[in-house]
């Protein structure tokens, strides 16, 4: 799995009246529920109040379930989850609200309530200012440091440095199965233990730590810790990361654990497309696993002071079309150009050499017509990172530039590539190593982007669902409010109506939000459904 591909959607034109008119109802729905939701938040006591009314969750456990789509919540009854929902809110229009939508790029922007111009992870791969390669594949840069330095280099606070600030006993622990380059940026420098799995000389699946996370032995020395083989049955690497985080709890008694399970995204979604058969099982296996994370903290005394957040760091967009990664190679070379680096899945990132070349790179990619490429957008340098322009030989609707320019800023600023090239729904860049794959993210298609977001615990709103459209940056600020920290720094808003007792500015805030991001997150959602009927851009 050493390279990476990814795909996406594209710009249809061809809209039954069916469709307008179903967009039009559901749009009707959303805002009459956006005005009764916003009076309905306003009879709360404000500002003074807030701080003195309900207890404070003490315990958080954020599980991020890597790559999972929000049907797979839908799918067969999930006695524990199920149980969450009734009690607290889930988001039906949560999204990543980055590029890329990426592993180590979601998870930064879970922990740090930011988006990757601000916490410097742009994904997997990129140029950095000195024109160096980054590259967070490799698990011996990762524990050498190589994110954490990046991190702590774009000094965005992160949930444990915010939860450290206010409650400077309190300990941190975020964990993963085999993925360090989630666990780390999750739990980012301020983290205590960072624990994650690998094969060790023996060929047995084992619990280790980042170097300067690692934690008294006691944690890794549990019954069941430990596998027999690297190969596991299905549901057994989730399971084994949260018996390992159980292991941290019973040692460490910790306030914050931060969980990402691996499973969802690999192999369930790039493999298996998302099999419903093998999706059921994985959700059921993982509400068997909440169900032992509420056990022991019930054992612990604490269950009724736990706030406990379902999440994922992207979303998974079903491949029916691959586009082969000659298409931008040959672009960058028909201007006389190369790429340093180049990150192809359900968009396309590519760092140019001579970063001049960007817009005869763009205009090259647009005269391969390809329908699956959706569009293209290449860098014009200026203050704070420059921006991106859309190539004119692809034109897309107007709703739906200002949506992918939505996400393009959530790079900008950092290092960000002088070429993307967007895909079209169920589309993606294929490249080596990859061509097998049944799904896959990366890109600002709405399936890459369309995420879970479930909260429950004291302190949460017994609100159901929310159509808001909650961002990953949201998530940190949402936590910190409602255990009593601050999320100063951070670029996300508190969702106010995921609290029980939100401040008038919290409201306000986010009424503010929903009234930016609705229109956003609608043309992707109708782009999303143009570009599937159409089988791709015409
Ligand atoms: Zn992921």
């Amino acid at each position: 799995m050493s390279s990476r591909v990814r795909q996406r959607r594209q710009g249809a034109s061809l809209v039954p009246f069916s469709a307008i008119a179903a967009v039009f109802l559901a749009l009707s729905v959303v805002l009459s529920g956006g005005v009764a939701y916003q009076f309905h938040r306003m009879s709360y006591p404000s500002v003074g109040l807030a701080d003195s009314v309900g207890a404070k969750p003490t315990y958080l456990v954020l599980l991020v379930l890597d790559g999972a789509r929000p049907d797979y919540f839908h799918l067969t009854a999930l006695p524990h989850v199920d149980a969450l929902r009734a009690q607290g809110v889930e988001y039906d229009r949560a999204w990543a609200g980055i590029l890329e939508s990426e592993t180590p790029s979601g998870h930064a922007t879970i922990s740090t309530g930011s988006t990757p111009s601000r916490d410097g992870l742009l994904g997997f791969n990129w140029i950095n200012s000195v024109n160096d390669a980054v590259r967070l594949f490799d698990p011996n840069v990762v524990r050498a440091g190589g994110i954490e330095k990046v991190m702590q280099q774009a000094g965005a606070p992160t949930i444990a440095s915010a939860f450290k600030r206010r409650y400077p006993n309190a300990t941190v622990v975020a964990v993963s199965g085999h993925k360090y380059y989630a666990a780390d940026p999750l739990g980012g420098p301020k983290a205590d233990y960072i624990l994650y799995y690998n094969g060790d000389a023996q060929g047995h699946y084992v619990p280790t730590a980042i170097p300067g996370h690692v934690p008294p032995a006691s944690v890794f020395e549990g019954a069941g810790l430990t596998w027999p083989s690297t190969t596991m049955p299905p549901g057994g690497e989730d399971t084994i990361a949260v018996k390992l985080a159980l292991s941290a709890f019973t040692h460490l008694h910790q306030q914050v654990t931060l969980v990402n399970l691996p499973e969802f995204d690999w192999p369930l979604g790039h493999v298996y497309g998302s099999d419903v058969a093998k999706t059921r099982y994985l959700m059921q296996a993982f509400d068997g696993d909440l169900g032992h994370i509420e056990d022991a903290y019930r054992k612990a005394g604490v269950l009724d002071k736990t706030l406990f957040v379902i999440t994922a760091d992207h979303g998974m967009m079903p491949l029916r079309y691959q586009i082969p990664d000659s298409v931008l190679d040959n672009a960058v070379t028909q201007a006389g150009t190369t790429s340093p680096e180049t990150t192809y899945q359900s968009a396309g990132y590519i760092w140019l050499q001579d970063p001049s070349k960007a817009q005869m790179v763009a205009d090259n990619i647009v005269k391969a017509k390809n329908s699956h490429i959706q569009s293209v957008y290449f860098k014009v340098p200026g203050s704070s990172g420059g921006t991106y322009v859309l190539d004119s030989g692809l034109p897309i609707p107007a709703d739906v530039d200002r949506a992918n320019q939505v996400l393009l800023q959530s790079f900008l600023g950092g290092n960000a590539p002088s070429v993307v090239a967007f895909c079209t729904e169920d589309s993606a860049f294929v490249t080596k190593g990859a061509e097998t794959w049944k799904a896959n993210h990366g890109g600002g298609s709405w399936a890459s982007q369309h995420v879970p977001l479930i909260l429950a615990g004291p302190g949460v709103a017994q609100a159901g669902l929310s159509h808001a459209p909650a961002r990953l940056e949201d998530v940190a600020p949402t936590i910190l409010s409602i255990m009593g920290a601050s999320p100063k720094g951070m670029q996300g808003i508190a969702l106010a109506d995921a609290m029980q007792y939100p401040t008038g500015r919290q409201v306000s805030a986010q009424a503010a939000a929903n009234k930016a991001l609705q229109p956003v997150v609608e043309a992707l959602m109708k782009q999303a459904g143009s570009e599937a009927r159409s089988g791709g851009r015409h």
